[in-house]
């Protein structure tokens, strides 16, 4: 059944479809991108590529009731926005280019969340990268389907990272809507890696005062490694200000108010931060742990203010070449097919030497100042690569 409702700005005439969630489909055109403006942590270039606008399991913090535009429609009335048909824009995009980095499927929703159930969009995203031997990795806290894997273990470079918070599955429930079980969870993380798949866990945010503890932060790294997790990436909770008074809400009915309150003290650009001193000390234990059980950790956009400037903490703690503990190289197309560049780590935002023959990307040179790439700089190196030698 189909219902006729008006929608608020950002959502025009679009009929809701009521089931299985309530949604709107729209064409889009739009580009896949590099890494948005702003401070930049993550050391390899990714295509990013977003199918959905909002998110079923709907976790509380999650930035994307932040975000403008359609996502909009779903902070204020939950109807998720589906790009109807974008694999096949994807295919096209990704024909018009010689050179490619990792695709990043669905930065800022779950690619596997309740929808993709009808429209299946990941699953042919992942297909569009991997039929033209191009990488692709995601994130998710939902049950990865058996065709995704299969999929991936078909591209060499391509792997997945699983988002864990807690071992506690009540609390897990508390802090979201849907998503798998704690034990899916790391059963996915066994099914990447029975597959041969790199397999990153990611405790990403650990929320002070009621996911921080030593010993139950450290028993979930033992459990991810024991399911199969070579790399663990963790964060600590920020609180966008926009955001902020919901969050206060919410963490008032956990408990936590008052000492978040005081341990959030911290504002860098528009989010408050917890405690430098505080971060740290999960941070050190955290790697801690990583050593000995033999796995590699990185933190994801953590920074110190250093005389007013960010400073990010992955130069201290990051024990990887790259933030999720593989180093991807950059793909070049020949003979039809893109293959990896010889020599490449992927690792753009340290590199000073661009053997890839693209200078701008290699950010670790004093003269390079720019951090986030477009599908259109992806095309204009694309007509000047000529480096088949490095392949
Ligand atoms: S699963 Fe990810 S994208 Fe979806 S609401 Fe949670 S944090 Fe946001
Ligand atoms: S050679 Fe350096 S700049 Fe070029 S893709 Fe690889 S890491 Fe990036």
């Amino acid at each position: 059944m189909m219902a006729q409702s008006p929608l608020p700005r950002g959502g025009g005439n679009h009929q809701v479809i009521p089931l299985p969630y309530p949604h709107i489909l729209v064409q889009s055109k739009k580009k896949l991108h590099g890494w948005w403006e702003g401070k930049r942590e993550c050391t390899s270039e990714r295509l990013l590529v977003n199918p959905y606008n909002g998110c079923s399991i709907n976790c509380f913090f999650c930035y994307v009731h932040a975000l403008p535009g359609y996502f909009r429609l779903f902070r204020e009335r939950g109807i998720i926005t589906v790009c109807k048909d974008f694999d096949k824009e994807v295919g096209r995009q990704l024909d018009s280019l010689r050179v490619a980095s990792c695709g990043y499927l669905s930065p800022v929703t779950d690619p596997f969340q309740g929808i993709d159930e009808r429209y299946s969009l990941s699953l042919k995203i992942i297909r569009e990268f991997v039929r033209r031997n191009i990488p692709i990795e995601f994130i998710t806290k939902a049950p990865i389907p058996k065709e995704a894997i299969e999929l991936l273990r078909s591209q060499k470079h391509s792997f997945g990272q699983v988002s864990i918070l807690t071992l506690d599955e009540g609390l897990r429930q508390n802090l979201m809507e849907e998503g798998a079980t704690t034990g899916e969870l790391f059963d996915n993380l066994t099914r990447l890696a029975r597959a041969g798949l790199h397999s990153v866990c990611r405790i990403d945010p650990i929320i002070p005062f009621l996911t921080d503890n030593d010993r139950e932060l450290a028993e979930l790294v033992r459990r991810a490694v024991g399911s199969g997790a070579n790399h663990i990436v963790a964060s600590i909770l920020d609180i966008p200000l926009s955001m902020a008074k919901g969050m206060w809400q919410r963490f008032s009915s956990l408990g936590i108010e008052y000492d978040l309150r005081k341990l959030y003290q911290e504002r860098m650009g528009n989010s408050l931060h917890a405690q430098i001193d505080y971060r740290k000390r999960v941070f050190d234990r955290l790697r801690e742990v990583c050593e000995r059980l033999g796995v590699t950790f990185a933190l994801c956009m953590e920074y110190e203010l250093r005389e007013g400037r960010p400073i990010g903490l992955n130069r201290v703690f990051m024990s990887s070449t790259n933030c999720e503990g593989i180093d991807i190289p950059i793909y070049v197309k020949r003979d039809g097919l893109f293959q990896p560049a010889g020599g490449c780590n992927g690792a753009c935002l340290t590199c000073k030497s661009p053997i890839c023959g693209i200078g701008e990307l290699a950010m670790g040179r004093e003269e390079n100042h720019r951090q986030s790439f477009t599908l259109q700089d992806y095309r204009r190196w694309s007509q000047r690569i000529e480096a088949p030698e490095l392949i």
